[in-house]
């Protein structure tokens, strides 16, 4: 049965930086990364905005402030280092009356706190920036950029087995024992045996503890993402990334318009509970919903997000609802120019007592570590997060 230091489970953007942060602190290590799926990145790392972002809506101190500002550098530096086509282009965060002004000014203040460069617009100053956008001031974050995270998930891919690690598609971890000595991990084909296990399983990260007895105290709600394209000639409408101002009682962005690397250009992503974690189109998985309807800590969370889930859940059903949000932001988009188009699922953790988690949650367990919130940012984040789990294998005591 062959043997590793470390069997990585999960070949999305985090796992797969992990993997490449390992290759270049531990090039002797001996490395295998576990992949479910037949394509590296399929699912969240595949279906999300494409967007580096800056750092500014964190909580200081968070993790998320740190990791994404370090990470937007760190992200724009390796796309050009690798010849990853990228493009900073900026985005504008924008109050569309002036009730929004106050929390416009808070903004300013948590990305200039968070080490973030935005500067205020006014009104004609937006219009420069982007003509056919409404709104009586904005931020201009000029960091935030546009990449195709599957190319860059990709390449960590390439880099893991150029420096020597292992990697396996198509392998689903079903079971695991801790040993004495190490870890016996089971897939449908094949067994591994490894001195320690970082779990990156993305929408399935609380099962994967959970197969190791690990406590976590959280677990997974998948929160679908839907998403509608501008029809070709509607395009010229967006420039770059025009964003409202976020709910601050919701730990989503909001819809906002997106330009693609390809040149396509999006709305949404707006954030409705899906009865199904990898459910990218309406339907129903029985034990996804039995397990979420059966907690106490999801009836807790309902009761304080009703209103917010019941707006978006509304837009999700209606499109003029949808249409009528956007067309504060752009009033000339209508009905006829948006398509509905892909959906991702996001994997949030909602915590025992009913709270989203806020913040990335990276938990210890025997000979593991697990990533057990890395819903946005985390793509951007991607690099520091990989680097901050070797750190952590480190302060255990685990040197390769
Ligand atoms: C709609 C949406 C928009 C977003 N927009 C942005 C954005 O603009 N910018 C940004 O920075 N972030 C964004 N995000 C967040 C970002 O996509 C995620 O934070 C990031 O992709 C998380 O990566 P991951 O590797 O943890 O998860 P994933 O990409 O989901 O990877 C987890 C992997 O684990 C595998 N797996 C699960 N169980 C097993 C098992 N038992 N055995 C083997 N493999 C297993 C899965 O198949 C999957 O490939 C967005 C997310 C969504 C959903």
């Amino acid at each position: 049965m062959p043997f590793y230091d470390v069997v990585i489970v999960g070949g999305g953007i985090v796992g797969l930086s992990v993997g490449w942060a390992m290759t270049q602190r531990y090039p002797r290590a001996r490395i295998l990364v576990l992949e479910k799926e037949r394509r590296w990145g399929h699912h969240q790392t595949g279906s999300n905005s494409g967007e580096i972002h800056s750092g500014i809506h964190y909580q200081p101190g968070s993790l998320k402030a740190a990791y994404c500002r370090d990470g937007n550098t760190a992200m724009v530096q390796f796309c050009r280092a690798y010849g990853i086509p990228h493009d900073v282009c900026g985005k504008v965060v924008v109050a569309t009356d002036r009730n929004e002004l106050p929390q416009l000014e808070a903004l300013y203040r948590r990305a200039t706190g968070n080490g973030v460069a935005v500067k205020n617009l006014c009104s004609e100053e937006l219009r420069a920036i982007e003509p056919h956008c409404a709104g009586v001031a904005a931020l201009h974050v000029p960091s935030t950029g546009i990449v195709n995270y599957r190319h860059v998930a990709e390449k960590f891919a390439e880099l893991i087995q150029k420096g020597n690690g292992d990697l396996q598609l198509g392998a689903e971890v079903k079971e695991i024992r801790v040993l004495p000595f190490g870890l016996q991990i089971e897939c449908a084909s094949a067994s591994y045996q490894s001195r320690f296990l970082i779990n990156c399983a993305g929408l399935h990260c609380d099962r994967i503890a959970a197969l190791m007895k690990v406590r976590t105290g959280m677990r997974i709600v998948p929160i679908k993402g839907e998403y509608y394209h501008l029809t070709p000639e509607k395009r010229p409408l967006v420039k770059a990334l025009i964003y409202a101002l976020p709910n601050p009682r919701y730990p989503f962005l909001g819809a906002h318009f997106n330009k693609l690397m390809n040149g396509e250009v999006r709305a949404g992503p707006n954030a409705v509970l899906t009865l199904k974690r990898e459910g990218y189109v309406r339907n129903f998985d029985l034990r996804d919903s039995t397990e979420l309807f059966g907690s106490r800590a999801f009836w807790r969370c309902a009761a304080s997000h009703w209103v917010e889930g019941g707006k978006e859940l509304l837009r999700s059903f209606s499109k003029t609802l949808f249409v009528r949000h956007l067309q504060k932001l752009v009033p000339d988009i209508c009905s006829a120019d948006l398509v509905a188009g892909h959906a991702g699922v996001r994997a949030q953790a909602l915590m025992d007592d009913g709270r989203f988690m806020d913040d990335f949650l990276l938990l210890r367990g025997p000979r593991s570590i697990h990533v057990c919130n890395a819903p946005s940012p985390a793509a951007t984040a991607s690099i520091p997060i990989g680097h901050a789990i070797v750190d952590r294998l480190r302060e255990g005591g685990y040197g390769f």
